[in-house]
């Protein structure tokens, strides 16, 4: 797998019009991607088809914004790893903040989830951080390593083709990013975390969410253990994602 990455979580905008324009930006500005860094976008649902039509060639991946824990079954409104597969999905979002906000997800159902990808054969992207209260109360290591603890209970230790994105829940969609002191002492963790737990998830790629843009993505992507970031309001604008690209190819160069 990869080692860097710059993950677009399209949330719930978009249309085929736009989608279209997006995607034509993206490559206008980009006509190659770079071999060390991966791209991927993430529509809602109905839009996944039209992503990998015109997203062919690129290699511009195409992920889902979440997933069912089941495989298929009575559960209305929900979207099956098989179905995301059949239809070219690679990567899937699972534990996204705002699943856990407005859609009650826990820790350990979202591990659930993250398995549903694994089995599936696609790769997760699971997110995990903290909310302001629990970095106010000094709870951040806590919180992460309880919701680490909880993922691989759930999927073993022996996979490497999982990528971890670190969203504290505050920066999301705010414009305010965590200070890059923030974000290394955060990945530092993980990556320690993860180097206790096997040699299969060490080198886990760890990602940095929360208000990433053109303009802050090199004092952020350039860190230690960072390695790319899950992009939300900027993943919109194609020229401020190109950007993001640019700054994590400048980093690996
Ligand atoms: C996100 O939703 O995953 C995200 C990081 O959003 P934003 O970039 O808008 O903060």
């Amino acid at each position: 797998m990869l080692k860097k990455w710059v993950i677009g979580n399209w949330k719930m905008h978009g249309s085929l019009a736009d989608n279209k324009a997006l995607i034509d930006g993206i490559r206008a500005e980009l006509p190659a991607l770079d071999a060390r860094v991966g791209m991927v976008v993430c529509p809602v649902f109905p839009y996944i088809p039209q992503l990998k039509q015109i997203t062919a060639g690129s290699g511009i991946g195409v992920g889902a914004q979440d997933i069912s824990e089941f495989a298929k079954g009575a559960y209305t409104g929900e979207v099956a790893g098989p179905m995301l597969k059949d239809v070219g999905v690679e990567y899937v979002i699972v534990g996204h903040s705002e699943r856990r906000t407005f859609h009650g997800e826990h820790n350990e159902q979202i591990a659930r989830k993250a398995k549903a990808v694994i089995e599936t054969g696609l790769i997760p992207v699971v997110c995990i951080g903290e909310s302001l209260e629990e970095r106010q109360a000094n709870q951040t290591e806590a919180v992460l390593t309880a919701q680490l603890d909880a993922l691989f209970a759930v999927v073993g230790t022996d996979n490497a083709n999982i990528i971890l994105a670190y969203e504290p829940r505050w920066a999301i969609g705010t414009g305010v990013a965590a200070t890059p002191d923030m974000i290394q002492a955060v990945h530092s963790f993980v990556r320690a975390y993860l180097t206790k737990r096997s040699a299969a998830v060490a080198g886990l790629p760890i990602l940095y969410g929360g208000s990433m843009k053109g303009s802050n993505a090199a004092s952020i992507v350039t860190l230690p253990n960072v390695d790319g970031g899950l992009i939300g309001s900027a993943a919109l604008n194609a020229a401020e994602f190109v950007a993001i690209y640019k700054a994590l190819v400048a980093s690996v160069a």
